[in-house]
């Protein structure tokens, strides 16, 4: 275990190293991502954390970002939809456009997720995630640090490695803030709407966008560009 931390914090120093103010650490904060905010926090401070709000989230989600905030001084920087073009959507197609077709609910990722992530990256030159290896099967081929092909910059998954009893022996070791929903059966959580609970065995995102799994387990975009290893 302190092997798998010693790497992962070599792996941001690294990143921090060689991108200083161009480097973002963009958390959801889910497990994976506060356990990077805490060694973050204590071994790279500086790095700047982005988040999106899609207006969609879990309350709970809300709640870990402020614990978060407080416990480690973050300044959190918080990425909103842009209002004109949810509007336009929900006039077009309805608040629950995204269980109507994949279409719709591709449309509205890019709307409240991947239009915000792009201004988040914006200048940026790499970006740093939280996804490990044994998350999903889409995300088997994924290395520490990759070209990130769709955003044009580089991106540093430090936890790649990680499973998921490492995430949560460093949670709980370290007394880190995690969202409360990780103690009700979701292992991944985007938005409210469109995450749900699993049960033992199912693939840990499977509950996500579960309407729509016919093809295996969706992603949303943001780590589903096409990827090349380093
Ligand atoms: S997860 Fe659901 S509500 Fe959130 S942006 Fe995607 S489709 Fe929209």
């Amino acid at each position: 275990m302190q092997t798998k931390i010693d790497e992962t914090v070599a792996l941001l120093k690294q990143a921090q190293d060689e991108y200083g103010p161009d480097l973002v650490f963009a958390s959801s904060f889910g497990a994976e991502d506060v356990v990077l905010i805490d060694l973050i926090s204590k071994n790279a401070s500086g790095i700047r954390v982005v988040t999106l709000d899609t207006g969609r989230l879990p309350q709970q989600t809300y709640d870990v970002m402020d614990a978060c905030r407080e416990k480690y001084g973050l300044d959190i920087q918080v990425f909103f939809p842009d209002a004109s073009e949810v509007e336009l959507m929900v006039r077009e197609s309805g608040l629950n456009l995204f269980y109507q077709s994949v279409k719709n609910r591709k449309h509205c990722c890019e709307i409240r997720k991947i239009h915000p992530l792009k201004r988040a990256l914006s200048g940026a030159k790499a970006w740093i995630t939280g996804v490990r290896r044994e998350q999903a099967s889409s995300r088997q081929s994924m290395a520490a640090i990759e070209d990130d092909v769709h955003f044009g910059i580089k991106k540093f998954n430090p936890l790649i490695e990680w499973r998921e009893a490492d995430v949560w022996e460093y949670i709980r070791a370290n007394d880190v803030p995690y969202n409360a929903l990780h103690d009700q059966h979701y292992p991944s959580i985007g938005c409210a709407c469109c995450t749900r609970s699993v049960t033992v065995g199912e693939d840990p995102r499977s509950g996500r966008w579960w309407w729509e799994h016919e093809d295996g387990v969706a992603e949303c975009g943001l780590h589903a560009s096409p990827l090349k290893k380093t």
